[in-house]
């Protein structure tokens, strides 16, 4: 029986974790860009880790919902190591980067287990000492000296009790969750591109003569779109004779909800055929074009964003805040919300700028962003770090989303190592930008 399996037998068994003999150094729950690089990273740095993930694919957003081109927006050779490694760049290789990044984990020493979901923490006072998972044969109890929640959601921190928040200020509104697919069946000689709202209402977006922007806004007004279906993006796809469409947009609902993301799920699905239908009728050489691929899952841009002893906010990505204890440095995405109530970005920004999203000032993501405040033994990582939604509707990208997991594994292996909590850890002894 390998490691692996005899771990799950024995929690099976009913075996209880007893403290300095927990089942694992390191268990990362959600296998996404930050749980790879989380899970990684742990790996490496010598802590028997293993990596839970829910669905039958690593990547996350990146894979599960098809989600491309891979931001890199910070400065981190481990980083663009692992996605280079994996095919995460200017378009996702959202085939095969599952498969890669399941090698990466293995050769880092990790051990990986995907249909496993991660129902929340086990719990010792303020103290998180494993977790309960759901796998084909029943629920199991893992335990392990940290446990890094990179669920997007906050699965393992929201069950924890670390406090949080959803949403904007004032309404509460999240980002639109969206379904991105491709579509093929076009002449390739005529692939049509449009990046970005900004370019769809520029010169180089024209259409039989009109604006990319205004032929989408008249079919908006003629009913044949919904009015959140502010611009059809139609990037590069990984697959020559495709295009990675990013257009559907729904809002008003949570991703921490069922039945909101049943919602969703259907919404943006039904989105996507009117918007196929729309390039049928408008893009010289799509007059056959059709869906090619489907995600498996809805894209959540925004949940849960938890409260550490730090945390990055509106004036810090801005400013261009630099920290000693720095887990991401250099990050540089806009600050992209997508309208919340409405199509495009949300109100308030400089649409004459960037074509609707604030520039940001290169910023550092500091350690403090992923440890709670009040429970031990647990960190979070990716887009639930501790931010605010403005902040967060930047560093929410795949490249500082990896940074903070890399970070978090990092930190987590030196806990473990030197038998300190997590809150103690010296982040400027990581060594996580070292050549
Ligand atoms: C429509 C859309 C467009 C985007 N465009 C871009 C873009 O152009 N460039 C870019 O870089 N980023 C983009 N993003 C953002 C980016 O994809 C995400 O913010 C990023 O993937 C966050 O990484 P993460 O690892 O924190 O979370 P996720 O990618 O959400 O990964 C979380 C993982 O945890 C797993 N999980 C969840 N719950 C459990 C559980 N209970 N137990 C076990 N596993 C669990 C999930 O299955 C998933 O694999 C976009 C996002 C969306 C939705």
């Amino acid at each position: 029986m390998n490691r692996l399996a005899k771990t799950f037998f024995i929690a099976a068994a009913g075996f209880a974790a007893v403290a300095g003999a927990a089942d694992y150094d390191v268990i990362v729950a959600g296998g996404g860009p930050a749980g790879i690089g989380a899970g990684y990273m742990s790996a490496k740095r010598g802590a028997k880790t293993l990596v839970l993930e829910k669905s039958g694919r690593l990547g996350g957003m990146g894979v599960s919902a098809m989600v491309s081109p891979f931001s890199m927006a910070t400065s981190s050779d481990i980083v663009r190591g692992i996605a280079k490694r994996i095919g995460f760049g200017r378009s996702v290789d959202f085939h095969l980067a599952d498969v890669r990044a399941y090698d990466l984990l293995r050769e880092a020493g990790a051990d990986v287990m995907l249909h496993a979901d991660v129902l929340g923490p086990v719990m010792d006072g303020n103290r998180v000492t494993g977790v309960r998972v759901h796998c084909i044969e029943g629920e199991r109890k893992i335990s392990a000296k940290v446990v890094i929640d990179a669920t997007g959601n906050g699965i393992v921190a929201a069950a924890a009790g670390v406090p949080y928040e959803e949403g904007r200020k004032g309404d509460g509104l999240v980002q639109p969750m969206s379904i991105m697919f491709t579509v093929g069946g076009f002449d390739p000689a005529k692939r049509f591109i449009c990046v970005s709202e900004e370019h769809a209402r520029s010169k180089h977006c024209i259409v039989n003569g009109r604006k990319w922007e205004d032929i989408v806004q008249d079919e908006i007004k003629a009913g044949n779109l919904p009015p959140e279906v502010g611009v059809i993006r139609l990037y590069p796809g990984h697959t020559k004779g495709l295009n990675v469409v990013n257009a559907t947009q729904v809002n008003g609902l949570y991703g921490s909800r069922s039945a909101d993301l049943t919602k969703a799920e259907i919404a943006a699905r039904k989105q996507a055929a009117q918007i196929v239908d729309v390039m049928r009728r408008h893009l010289p050489g799509y007059a056959n074009a059709h869906i090619a691929e489907m995600p498996a899952v809805v894209g959540v841009r925004e949940t849960r964003r938890f409260e550490g002893v730090d945390r990055l906010t509106t004036e810090d990505v801005l400013s261009g805040r630099k920290c000693e204890d720095a887990v991401a440095r250099r990050c540089s995405f806009v600050i992209d919300i997508h309208n919340p109530a409405g199509a495009g970005q949300a109100d308030g920004h400089d649409k004459a700028v960037t074509g609707g999203a604030r520039r940001v000032k290169p910023y550092d993501i500091p350690y403090g962003a992923l440890v709670p405040k009040k429970v031990d033994g647990l960190l979070f990582c990716g887009r639930c770090l501790s931010a605010t939604h403005e902040a967060l509707a930047s560093c929410r990208v795949m490249g500082p989303a990896m940074a903070t997991g890399v970070g978090a594994g990092a930190a987590a292996a030196d806990a473990v190592k030197k038998g300190i909590e997590v809150r103690a850890v010296d982040a400027k002894n990581l060594h996580l930008f070292d050549k």
